[in-house]
């Protein structure tokens, strides 16, 4: 019997695994998909969580990995052109020095993901099982029986402790029965990951977050690196949108107009359409299986839940 089961391989679920390894506690982390996100989703690291990584000795790595920290600035105007757009910088030496060995960073998921599952992998070798997903669970005495798919072949693990890491959508918390509580839907987003060399546009302000506000376009680009990978977040203003619907062209189109630059040349690389909720699970724990990271508990991206 294996003392932990972590199932998802997102950045909670293999935090956990690197952490667990440091306690000398052998832990299996499962994760459905082969690799990685590639979608970058998450780009800040709070402070809190930047503390957790100095402290594991990653901090170089990832600070490597992200954004420089003049980059920790809030832009708004009416395009990303805008000549009268203001930029509200946040990063060190905006405010008071904190207490603390680092700082604030920006570095997008698909790019911190990698480095914490190498970590993961050294910390706990070949236990880090990528393309393995969960399709059954049982609870009993001595803890959790579960049943894995690794490529079409069915394996059984027996395991003291689960840990549900496993998302927003954790099918884990959906088994138990465990609800969710708080609004479910405080914007309907959707995030265009395309690429566009606007690098050399935004030199002389780069930032964080850049909010655009146009009658009938509200949105951010939200930095990647910077220069030539972007996303874009379009929030649908009212409940008639249908944001599935707009197809790469519609896409490119909004991008034009947020950026101020009509013939700009733009890729679309993805699409996801995703909802804000600011929400908490009713408990985290059934018997040996908690609840970690989103599947416990959403937030949205500005902490705003109304
Ligand atoms: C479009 C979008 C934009 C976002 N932007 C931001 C942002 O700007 N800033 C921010 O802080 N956060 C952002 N987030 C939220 C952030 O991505 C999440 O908070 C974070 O990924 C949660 O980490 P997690 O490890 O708890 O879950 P996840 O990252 O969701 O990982 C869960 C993992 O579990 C795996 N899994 C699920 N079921 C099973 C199973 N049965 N067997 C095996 N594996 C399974 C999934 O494949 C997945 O890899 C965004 C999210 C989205 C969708």
């Amino acid at each position: 019997m294996i003392p932990v089961l972590v199932v998802g391989g997102g950045p909670v679920g293999l935090s956990l695994a690197i952490r667990l390894g440091q306690l000398g506690v052998p832990a299996v982390l499962v994760e459905q998909h082969p690799d990685t996100a590639a979608f970058p989703k998450g780009r800040a690291l709070s402070i809190r969580s930047m503390e957790i990584f100095h402290s594991w000795e990653l901090e170089k790595e990832i600070t490597a990995a992200g954004l420089p920290r003049e980059h920790l600035a809030f832009y708004s105007g009416r395009t990303l052109t805008d000549p009268s757009g203001t930029r509200i910088v946040t990063g060190p030496g905006a405010r008071p020095p904190v207490p603390s060995p680092t700082y604030t960073l920006l570095c997008s998921q698909d790019r911190l993901e990698p480095l914490l599952r190498a970590h993961a992998q050294r910390l706990q070798p070949d236990r880090i099982r990528f393309g393995t997903e969960l399709v059954d669970l049982t609870v009993n005495r001595d803890g959790v029986t579960v049943e894995l798919s690794v490529g079409g072949h069915h394996e059984r693990l027996h395991a003291r402790y689960l840990v549900a890491a496993d998302g927003a959508r954790s099918g884990i918390r959906g088994r138990f029965g465990i609800a969710m509580n708080g609004p479910s839907d405080v914007s309907r987003n959707l995030n265009i990951l395309f690429d566009a060399d606007l690098g050399q546009h935004i030199a002389d302000r780069p930032s964080a977050v850049y909010t655009i506000a146009q009658p009938g376009l509200h949105g951010a680009f939200l930095a990647v690196d910077n220069q030539r990978r972007w996303l874009f977040n379009l929030i649908a203003d009212g409940d008639d949108v249908d944001l599935d619907s707009l197809d790469d062209t519609a896409c490119i189109g909004l991008i034009r107009a947020a950026a101020g630059l009509p013939d700009l040349t733009v890729t679309v690389v993805a699409r996801q359409v995703w909802h804000a909720a600011a929400q908490v699970a009713d408990r985290f724990r059934h018997g040996p299986v908690f609840l970690a990271g989103d599947a416990a508990h959403v937030t949205t991206p500005t902490g705003v839940s109304a």
